[in-house]
C-alpha cells in the first residue's frame, strides 16, 4: 500500500508529536494492519516518561489494538485482508544462544531479544493508523475478532491477557480468600478469570474510587480504599483474622490470605502484599512496579511466602474469553480520544482517580460507543 499514514511519535520522554509518514510494507510473513481503537497500557507510562523498555527513541510506541488486515503476505495462512483482528508482535532474533540452538522452522521461546522486538517496544507500535505484525503465527500472534465484539471491546484483549496468563500460576482453589491489590485493568483482568470458581471470597484495594465503584459493578466481594477505609492491611485482618505463628515476627501481624495478586504496579503495595499473605501463602507479581519497595526478608523467610516472579500472558485464552461473552470489558473502557489528542490521553489515563481503560479511537471511520465518555 503506497502513501503515508498519521502517526504519534514518541520522540523524547513525555514529547509525543503528530508526524506523517510513510505506511510500512509487509513482507511475505507479515500482516499490514489498520488500527481501528488503541489502548494506554500501564506498561506504556514508563515509556512515555522516561524512555525506558525501549531499545531506542523516536518511537511509535503502543501494543494494544483492534485492527483489519489491508495487506498480508503470501505465505500468511488463516487469515485474508478485511479481517477484523487482534495481535501482538512474536519475533525472534535469529542470533542469540537460544535461537541459534533452535532448529529451523521451530518457534525459539528462549530468545533473549524476544521483548525488545515486541510491539510498540522494540518494533513500531499502534499509536499510528498502520502496523505490521511481524511473522505472523495464527494462534499465537493473530487472532480474528467475533462479530458479536465491537472494535473497542477488541482492542482491550491484549491487557486482559495478563490476568488470563496469571490467573492460574499460584494455583487457586475454591474457598481461598484472595486479595487483588490495585484495580485497574490488570487487577480487574486476575478477578475476571477468577470468577469461574467456587466460593472465593476476594478483596480488592484501590486508592481510586471510580476504579472501585467499577470492580464492585463487576461483582468483586469486599473494595477497600485506603484513603478512606484505613490501612488495607487492617481491612484484610479485620476480614479474615489476625494469622499468628511460630516465630517472633515484629508485632506478630499477618494477613491471613491464600494469594495476593500485586497488580497495582506500586512498590508500596508489595511490603504490604507480603504481609497480607497468610503463612505459606502465595504472593504474585503481575503489576509492573516503578520505584523500589522496603521489603524485610524475614517477612519472606519466616512466613514460609512463596513469591512467584514472571511475565504471563495468555493473549489466545483472553481472545478466547471476550469473543464468547466470558471477560466483559465494556465497563473497563472510560475514556476514549482521538489520535492527536494521545498526550493529553495520557494524561487522564496516568491519574487513576479520574480513569481506568484510556482509548484511542485511531480510525476517525470507527464507530462511537455511547457507553463510553468522550472527553
Ligand atoms: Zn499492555
Ligand atoms: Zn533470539
Amino acid at each position: 500500500m503506497e502513501g503515508t499514514m498519521r502517526a504519534m511519535v514518541l520522540e523524547e520522554p513525555r514529547k509525543l508529536v503528530l508526524k506523517h509518514l510513510p505506511i510500512p510494507k509487509p513482507g511475505p510473513r507479515d500482516v499490514l494492519l489498520k488500527v481501528r481503537y488503541a489502548g494506554i497500557c500501564g506498561s506504556d507510562f514508563p515509556i512515555y516518561k522516561e524512555g525506558l523498555f525501549v531499545p531506542k527513541l523516536p518511537q511509535i510506541i503502543g501494543h494494544e489494538a483492534s485492527a483489519v488486515i489491508v495487506e498480508k503476505g503470501e505465505q500468511v495462512q488463516g487469515f485474508e485482508v478485511g479481517d477484523r483482528v487482534t495481535g501482538t508482535n512474536i519475533q525472534f532474533c535469529g542470533h542469540c544462544p537460544a535461537c541459534k540452538a533452535t532448529p529451523a522452522g521451530e518457534y525459539a521461546w528462549g530468545c533473549e531479544n524476544i521483548a525488545m522486538l515486541g510491539l510498540g517496544f522494540g518494533v513500531p507500535g499502534v499509536f499510528a493508523e498502520y502496523f505490521i505484525i511481524h511473522d505472523v503465527i495464527p494462534g499465537v500472534s493473530l487472532f480474528k475478532i467475533s462479530d458479536t465484539v465491537d472494535d473497542l471491546e477488541a482492542a482491550m484483549a491484549e491487557p486482559m491477557c495478563t490476568g488470563a496468563g496469571w490467573y492460574s500460576v499460584p494455583e487457586p482453589k475454591s474457598g481461598d480468600k484472595i486479595v487483588i491489590l490495585g484495580a485497574g485493568i490488570i487487577g480487574e483482568s486476575v478477578y475476571q478469570q477468577l470468577k469461574d470458581i467456587p466460593d472465593l471470597d476476594i478483596v480488592m484495594v484501590d486508592y481510586s474510587q471510580l476504579r472501585l465503584d467499577i470492580a464492585k459493578k463487576m461483582g468483586v466481594d469486599h473494595i477497600c480504599n485506603p484513603s478512606k477505609d484505613g490501612d488495607a492491611l487492617d481491612f484484610v485482618i479485620s476480614l479474615w483474622g489476625n494469622k499468628e505463628f511460630l516465630y517472633n515476627y515484629g508485632d506478630r501481624v499477618s494477613g491471613n490470605a491464600d494469594i495476593v495478586y500485586e497488580c497495582s504496579g506500586n512498590a508500596k503495595a508489595w511490603a504490604q502484599a507480603i504481609q497480607m499473605a497468610k503463612p505459606g501463602g502465595k504472593v504474585c507479581t503481575v503489576g509492573t512496579c516503578e520505584g523500589m519497595a522496603e521489603i524485610s526478608p524475614q517477612w519472606i523467610q519466616l512466613k514460609q511466602v512463596q513469591v512467584l516472579g514472571g511475565l504471563y500472558g495468555g493473549i489466545g485464552q483472553s481472545v478466547e474469553g471476550i469473543n464468547s461473552g466470558k471477560l466483559k470489558v465494556r465497563d473497563l473502557a472510560t475514556h476514549v480520544f482521538p489520535l492527536e489528542k494521545l498526550d493529553e490521553a495520557f494524561q487522564v489515563a496516568m491519574d487513576s482517580q479520574r480513569s481506568m481503560k484510556v482509548l484511542i479511537k485511531v480510525d476517525p471511520a470507527a464507530p462511537d460507543y455511547p457507553y463510553n465518555k468522550q472527553d
